[in-house]
């Protein structure tokens, strides 16, 4: 079955064999489990064509293609919930078509039309609907992402590309506050690099220090700036923010080595709402250290869409660990963390217009 919507010929084959019943929406592992279908489209002669939803499942591809040699790969991510109406909510999902073509812009891949993001998008969540789960806590884990398709083994931008869209139910990343640490030594991204990029190669480059880290029972690092190790830039996967003396403070994009999150932005924007102290500036280890030592830090989290916010209950900086304050405590990041999901799923008005109903 072909069908034609807005703007795209989109060809469904829909999966006789659903897994949903299988599934346990009360106890879902992060990115295990995989709804019953996937979107591809493939980019040739300067277009994207050959859009089609079919089975989840395997797919063939050519020993040379050129993403497994050099990296041309990247990925977004974004969750889609269920209102108490039963519609199909997504938070910002523009955002994540914007950041997707800048991402694509600094590894000379292919630009996708926003429209023609979010026409794949929304086709596809609306064949996924059911996978979407009402349960608190729960949603369904979207993952788009593209890599070059070209069979060619010598370095340059690929002509070919593949597009694809793969969702997964997830019930809660992080089930309670977590120890990080803050990396003195190695570095996620340098100036000039790919660091505001959502790029895979970005993510193998980081798992060697990250295994040191939770060889050391850390679960998360927090990367510094790569010419000093002096900065504070972001944790993991997620950005970070920390309060201060009662005001809110999250490191700048400016040093071109921080990935936008599209929470850390929803979050200084309803702080600014809100009309709380928000300071995006450069944030020292030593600044947090001596916050620590004179109990004007209240609150350290980590904030992505994965978690939305990860609360921080230790960090460790160089030989020390130093516990925080306790989560109950944290007044600002526990109130904008009800607030972004209350928003995210529908339960109360939505001032940004930031949610999308499919
Ligand atoms: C995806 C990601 C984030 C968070 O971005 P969100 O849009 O909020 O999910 C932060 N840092 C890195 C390195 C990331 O990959």
């Amino acid at each position: 079955m072909t069908t034609t919507t807005g703007i795209l010929d989109i060809a469904i084959t829909k999966n006789p064999h659903s897994k949903i019943a299988e599934i346990d929406f009360e106890n879902l592992a992060f990115g295990k489990n995989f709804s019953d279908h996937m979107l591809l489209a493939d980019y040739a002669d300067g277009q994207w064509g050959d859009f089609r939803i079919q089975p989840f499942g395997n797919f063939e591809i050519h020993p040379s293609m050129a993403s497994l040699h050099y990296g041309q790969a990247l990925f977004e991510g974004l969750k889609a919930y269920k209102s108490p109406q039963g519609e199909i909510l997504l938070f910002r999902p523009y955002e994540n078509a914007r950041r997707m073509n800048r991402s694509a812009e600094r590894l000379c891949m292919a630009q996708m039309p926003e429209e023609v993001f979010m026409e794949a998008l929304t086709t596809f969540l609306d064949i996924e609907r059911d996978w979407v789960s009402d349960k608190e806590g729960c949603s369904l884990y979207v993952r788009p992402f593209m890599f070059s398709t070209e069979a060619f083994l010598g370095v340059k931008p690929s002509d070919f590309y593949r597009f694809m869209i793969i969702t997964s139910p997830v019930g809660n990343y992080y089930d309670g506050a977590i120890k990080v640490k803050v990396e003195l030594e190695y570095s996620r991204a340098g100036k000039g690099g790919t660091g505001t990029a959502k790029a895979a190669g970005n993510y193998a480059a980081a798992l060697y220090p990250a295994k040191m880290g939770q060889d050391k029972g850390y679960r998360q690092l927090v990367w510094t700036d790569s010419l000093e190790h002096k900065y504070i830039e972001e944790s993991g996967t997620m950005n970070i923010f920390f309060v201060i003396d009662g005001k809110i403070i999250t490191p700048p994009l400016d040093s071109g080595t921080i990935l936008a999150g599209v929470t850390r932005d929803s979050i200084i924007q309803v702080a600014k709402s809100w009309g709380l102290p928000l300071e995006e500036r450069k944030i020292s280890v030593d600044e947090v250290v001596e916050s620590i030592n004179n109990k004007k830090l209240t609150e350290v989290f980590g904030a992505g869409t994965a978690a939305t916010i990860a609360q921080i209950e230790l960090i460790n900086i160089g030989e020390k660990d130093y516990v925080l304050p306790p989560v109950a405590t944290r007044e600002f990041s526990n109130k904008v963390g009800k607030y972004l999901s209350d928003l995210r799923t529908g339960k109360i008005e939505d001032p940004f217009g930031w949610v999308v109903r499919i």
